[in-house]
């Protein structure tokens, strides 16, 4: 397969009408506020649907035009992406788009500007890659033990591919390993060949922090616009039973994403918070050109001592930023109004047109 060529798209760009130009995505993940926050800043907006998935965004308002697909993949088909070109659209890439799409295609046979940098949605989605990243960038991330045997301590096993945490355990020996993996396996949570996937990590443990960061290509500038913390099934809901029941009823525990919270850090952090967000633009833009471009996420824990050890970063809009719809405490310090990230990312593509630099932060 053949990739496809920066300046292809650039050419795309350059046949579009400026002034005329719509933002597209898809209709999942974090479609509301990107379609919200495209309207407020003036541009037609448009979403790609699939049937049945539609009322959202007609009673929120949100979209000017749908396209409505059979599947969420049909997004990459011709037609789609001639109905998208058509509207002068430029798609923003989400979770759900990554997931859909895939990455092949998008890489190869997606032939509509994408705001961001599609090719570092591969880095997010490879834990090798993620993990190489990270560690280039000097953030301190979980220790990554490479056999089981070597389990000395508390570690996080994990699974390849975006499960929202389905399958994924804590153990503290080898032995403990293999019963829940045996456990896993019952459950259908994994496969077989899953096994010797297994990612094991370091278990961090403290509070949860995923920071959403947004770095302006334009003003080569690394804002802070929000924080949250996940809500989890069934572990947040296991730790409202007490200790001793938890014992008795012998649940394992999973970390099935199921919503977000706000959150702020205390203020002393915040230079941490900075510091990381930094190095990782600087070496994303030496490993992945044209770099982190737009929204990226780092998630996090935060230890008793006051240490940020990121365990996932994503390379674009996270769905923890739903929580700043409206404004975050950190975006209203920033902005002084209302500012989501989708309307920060329409605001980037705005001053893009105006500058004449738009060809700076689309792939
Ligand atoms: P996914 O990408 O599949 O959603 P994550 O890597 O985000 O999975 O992990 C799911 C959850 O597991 C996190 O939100 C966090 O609560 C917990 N977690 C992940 N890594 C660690 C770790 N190293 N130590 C402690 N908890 C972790």
């Amino acid at each position: 397969m053949v990739k496809l060529n920066r300046q292809e798209i650039l050419n795309i760009l350059d046949g579009y009408d400026k002034e005329n130009l719509t933002i597209a995505t898809l209709g999942s993940h974090t479609s509301l506020h990107i379609l919200k926050g495209a309207k407020e800043e003036g541009f037609n907006t448009a979403v790609v649907c699939e049937k049945g998935r539609e009322i959202p965004y007609q009673r929120f308002k949100v979209a000017d035009e749908y396209i409505i697909v059979d599947k969420f993949k049909d997004i990459i088909n011709s037609e789609v992406q001639q109905k998208l070109r058509d509207m002068n659209s430029i798609v923003i890439p989400h979770g759900s788009f990554v997931a859909y799409a895939g990455l092949d295609s998008i890489e190869n046979d997606f032939h509509v500007p994408m705001f961001g940098n599609r090719d570092i949605l591969r880095w997010e989605s490879d834990r090798d890659l993620e993990r190489k990243l990270m560690n280039e960038s000097g953030i301190r991330i979980p220790n990554k033990y490479k056999n089981h045997l070597d389990i000395d301590r508390t570690v996080m096993v994990k699974f390849p591919g975006a499960r929202g945490g389905k399958g994924y355990f804590v153990a503290s020996s080898a032995k403990e390993f293999d019963e829940k993996i045996k456990v896993m396996l019952e459950r259908e949570w994994i496969e077989r060949e899953d096994i010797e996937k297994a990612h094991i990590e370091e278990y961090v443990s403290g509070c949860n922090y995923c920071i959403h960061y947004f770095y302006s290509a334009l003003n080569d500038e690394v804002e802070v616009l929000g924080m949250d913390s996940r809500y989890e099934s069934n572990i947040d809901g296991l730790v409202r039973i007490p200790a001793k029941d938890q014992l008795e009823i012998g649940l394992n525990p999973s970390y099935v994403i199921t919503g977000n919270h706000p959150v702020v850090m205390r203020e002393s952090l915040l230079p941490q918070v900075f510091d990381i967000g930094d190095k990782l633009v600087e070496s994303a833009k030496k490993f992945v050109p044209p770099g982190m471009n737009g929204p990226f996420c780092l998630q996090s824990l935060c230890t008793d001592d006051l240490e940020i050890v990121v365990f996932e970063m994503s390379a674009r809009t996270d769905g923890g930023s739903n929580t700043f719809m409206h404004a975050s405490a950190y975006s209203y310090l920033l902005f002084g109004e209302f500012m989501s990230m989708g309307r920060r990312i329409a605001r980037e593509i705005k001053n893009g047109v105006r500058e004449d630099r738009l060809n700076l932060i689309i792939t």
